[in-house]
């Protein structure tokens, strides 16, 4: 991963830390279940169809996560979200700019703009695992 996508990563993991430091009363270390939603997520952004132009998974059509990481995500993003600004404040900025990004459905994308976007034919597929 590199340039938005590996920002996007490390903003994940200071919120899973976040959250779970404070919920699951970890110091420094992730409980399992937040290790599972952590690798469970970047294998996620390392599948995004959009690639270097991800929207924030939030303002996605997609959705790709499963059901119950998708309601993980929800809670994390909940309770990190406005601790972030204080001790992360240049990742939240970021993150803040990129949901502004809109973004199409990937089968409204041409088979061109999707090899363009991630470098190969990513197909909705990709989103199953
Ligand atoms: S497809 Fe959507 S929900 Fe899945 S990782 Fe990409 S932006 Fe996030």
């Amino acid at each position: 991963m590199s340039g938005h996508l590996d920002r996007e990563a490390r903003t994940m993991v200071k919120m899973v830390q976040i959250y779970c430091g404070a919920h699951h009363h970890t110091a420094g270390e992730l409980c399992e279940d937040c290790s599972k939603f952590l690798d469970y997520a970047e294998v996620r952004l390392e599948k995004c169809p959009y690639g270097e132009d991800k929207p924030t998974c939030s303002n996605c059509p997609v959705h790709c996560y499963k059901p119950h990481f998708r309601a993980q995500a929800k809670a994390i993003m909940r309770f990190s979200g406005p601790r972030m600004l204080l001790r992360h404040p240049l990742l939240t900025i970021a993150h803040y700019m990129d949901g502004r990004r809109r973004a199409l459905h990937p089968r409204d994308l041409t088979r061109e703009q999707r090899l363009e976007k991630t470098g190969r034919f990513p197909t909705l597929k990709d989103n199953d695992s």
